[in-house]
């Protein structure tokens, strides 16, 4: 049997999908069964740091300052161990955009501040290009505490953390999410295509819509501007945000 979420996903924003395996187009569904956990009689919000056993129910935090003291005392996972701070978020905790990217690198981690590297910096740029500013976004990750290495989290530090990044979603309620990069793009929505087949398509879950693009780190990397390169394909993509978000601001849906 479909799920009956599959009737939200409007294929028209979202083409590729079409290619996908089964077993994709059903992880694809994972985040609203996550949402839907229930606590326990027993259930005591202190748990939440000490295991992944402890579901996160939606509702838990009325802030990102209370959901970052638990991050800060969390170990449900092992990246508890190696960090210096978690780092939540920044920018406008109600914004109209939240961008999702992998986790933490080493600035964040001894600042406590999301993206405030060289592919924060560009990311910022990115936005500017646009005229979207902090008031227009919030930005966090998948997984709050640094990998160490700046490895990728594994597929059980971001289902792990994943309860906290719901939250996020829930409080900031955006109407737009961007995922930088395929760890976002598998942490939050289960798909594994790679991000270069599926970049700059929408996808529509719920009320929301979703953008995969490219992680700004990539972008360091391939600095080329030319017509097809990722940069020139990242500059489509955020203009087509700016546009989507235009639409939506002036529906008064935003
Ligand atoms: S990455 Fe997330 S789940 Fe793991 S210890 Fe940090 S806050 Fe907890």
């Amino acid at each position: 049997m479909p799920s009956p979420l599959c009737s939200r996903l409007i294929p028209a924003y979202f083409p590729a999908l079409s290619f996908m395996p089964t077993e994709d187009q059903i992880d694809l569904f994972s985040l609203g069964d996550v949402a839907l956990t229930q606590a326990s009689s027993d259930f005591n919000p202190d748990d939440i740091p000490t295991s992944a056993r402890v579901p996160i129910p939606p509702g838990t935090y009325s802030s990102m300052e209370q959901m970052q003291a638990h991050c800060n005392q969390c170990f449900r996972c092992d990246l508890g161990k190696t960090r210096t701070h978690a780092v939540i978020g920044r920018g406008n905790p109600k914004a109209p955009i939240m961008i999702v990217g992998e986790g933490p690198g080493q600035n964040e981690d001894e600042t406590g501040i999301a993206f405030v590297g060289k592919a924060g910096q560009l990311l910022d740029k990115i936005l500017a290009s646009v005229n979207l500013t902090e008031e227009d976004v919030f930005i966090c990750n998948v997984v709050k505490c640094r990998p160490p290495g700046n490895r990728a989290p594994t597929k059980d530090e971001a289902e792990a953390c994943k309860g906290y990044l719901l939250e996020q979603i829930r409080m900031v309620n955006p109407k737009i999410i961007l995922l930088t990069g395929a760890t976002a793009l598998k942490g939050l929505l289960g798909i594994t295509q790679g991000i270069t087949k599926v970049r700059g398509q929408w996808i529509e879950q719920g009320d929301r819509l979703y953008m995969p693009i490219f992680h700004p780190a990539y972008l360091l990397r391939n600095p080329s501007r030319e017509k097809g390169s990722p940069k020139w394909l990242m500059w489509q993509d955020i203009q087509a945000v700016r546009a989507r978000l235009d639409e939506l601001q002036a529906a008064g849906k935003v």
